[in-house]
């Protein structure tokens, strides 16, 4: 009915070809919810052409459904309703860890043929525009930690019990990082940089930075691959925040900075002592006003409050700094020869349970209110911001961010920028999702609670 989607009827026959070409047999439609859970529904090669253009028929109830498939009651977000995924052709990927297999990511649609208020992607398009009228585009990349592992009767084990960069643990693993560069490789995914993290079984893969859009893109696909390769190979890797109780956790630090259309980052200042634009210094005050609120979006689960504990690297307290990895806004020193390029902030409170297409917009959201109001940053912290006094702390801004899922939740319905950036739908069947994690979580045991994010994220 509609043709209001990204694709052309002319880019659906192209897909439809080049789909038939490598031998495909279904090609998945994915999306990923309000619960940070990557779901898909596939086509067929064959009718993919017209299912391209028309989309897939979903419940409207799908981005009510939390992390533990447990329905939530959102109006409009009922049994009754549906909405249309359509993918966007520019996305056409092949997954090369499941036999004959293609993929896209989807936009959500009424059946009118406009963009669902709950639609992920749609609200980071939203924000992009936003940005691209005061002429900036966003630039990410999604740093993942994870846990590789393999299941037992005992639980899983994670596959090496290596060091920090051990080369032991680089060994562990090294056929299955084979198989992972290789089907990146095939993805079109740049890969920057790989090893062996502090965590036993804990690995970090680094990607290239894109566009907001095409980065939360990558986002999605990368986790699948991580994941997908893993099942493959009889091992189970999990992208979850803390996986065990007492060991790193892991964190998908999100790094960007700010592009104009020339080509020219407006984050850099080769004039400035630091580097720093007064634009990236106003961007980082806005994200940092807004971080407790924030991190509902981008440390959204349950578990992503395991890992946000002082002393553990992932940042606890309101504060920037120059590489300073207790600060969750930190400025990485530049590459010598490459100081434009290379010019960026990165955020650490951010895990991949988050929805990488809410995150992105909140923090665009977030850095715009920045930009818009001209804020200034407090001074950088130069320390471990758990060494300070609790004086000097309030002294200087620097607080406590939320210790529970249902606090930085709290803070983010509180939080007018961010709320009024999400809209509506997204903002009630958000809130109404992971609000339920809280209570399904918090109301059974730890164990309960591992599991639950071992094998979903
Ligand atoms: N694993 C740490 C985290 O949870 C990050 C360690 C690092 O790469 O600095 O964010
Ligand atoms: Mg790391």
């Amino acid at each position: 009915m509609r043709a209001t989607g990204p694709g052309s009827a002319d880019q659906a026959g192209r897909i439809a070809h080049a789909a038939e070409r490598a031998g495909l047999r279904l090609v998945r439609f994915m999306w990923c919810g309000n619960d940070g859970t990557v779901r898909a529904k596939a086509s067929a090669a064959s009718g993919l052409e017209h299912r391209i253009v028309s989309g897939i028929g979903l419940t409207v109830a799908m981005q009510a459904m939390n992390s533990l498939d447990q329905l939530q009651p959102v109006e409009g977000m009922g049994p009754v309703g549906e909405i249309r995924l359509v993918p966007d052709p520019e996305t056409f990927t092949l997954l090369p860890f499941v036999p004959a297999t293609g993929a896209m990511v989807v936009d959500m649609f009424d059946l009118d043929g406009r963009p669902a208020g709950e639609c992920p992607r749609s609200f980071l398009r939203r924000m992009q525009e936003r940005l691209r009228a005061r002429g900036g585009v966003l630039h990410a990349a999604f740093e993942n930690e994870f846990t590789l592992a393999t299941d037992s009767d005992d639980g899983p084990q994670p596959v090496d019990r290596s060091l920090c960069f051990s080369t032991i643990g680089l060994n562990a693993s090294a056929h299955y990082t084979d198989e992972l560069l290789a089907a990146l490789e095939q993805m079109d995914i740049v890969v920057e940089q790989h090893y062996a993290e502090l965590g036993h079984g804990q690995q970090e893969l680094s990607t290239a930075p894109a566009p907001a859009l095409r980065a939360a893109d990558q986002q999605v696909y990368v986790r699948e691959a991580i994941r997908g390769v893993a099942t493959s190979m009889g091992y189970v890797a999990s992208l979850a925040p803390k996986p065990w109780p007492e060991a790193a956790g892991n964190g998908c630090h999100i790094h960007f900075s700010l592009w104009d259309g020339s080509g020219g980052n407006r984050f850099y200042d080769p004039g400035a002592s630091d580097g720093l634009s007064s634009e990236a210094r106003a961007f980082v005050a806005g994200v940092l006003e807004h971080l407790p609120a924030l991190a509902a979006l981008t440390a959204p689960s349950y578990n992503s409050y395991r890992r946000l504990v002082p002393s553990y690297w992932a940042g606890a307290y309101t504060c920037w700094g120059y590489d300073n990895r207790e600060a969750p806004l930190r400025i990485p020193s530049r590459s010598a020869g490459r100081e434009e390029a290379t010019t960026n902030v990165e955020l650490k409170t951010a895990d991949a349970t988050c929805n990488p297409y809410i995150a992105l917009g909140g923090l665009i959201a977030a850095g715009l209110d920045g930009l818009e109001r001209g804020l200034e940053p407090p001074p950088p912290v130069e320390v471990d911001p758990a060494t300070l006094e609790d004086a000097q702390r309030e002294a200087w801004g620097v607080r406590r961010l939320p210790e529970t899922q249902r606090d930085a939740l709290d803070s983010l319905e509180s939080d007018e920028v961010l709320m009024e950036a999400m809209g509506d739908r997204l903002r009630r069947s958000y809130l109404a999702v992971r609000r339920s994690e809280w209570e399904a979580y918090s109301s059974e045991d730890e164990a309960f609670e591992q599991r639950g994010h071992f094998f979903k994220y």
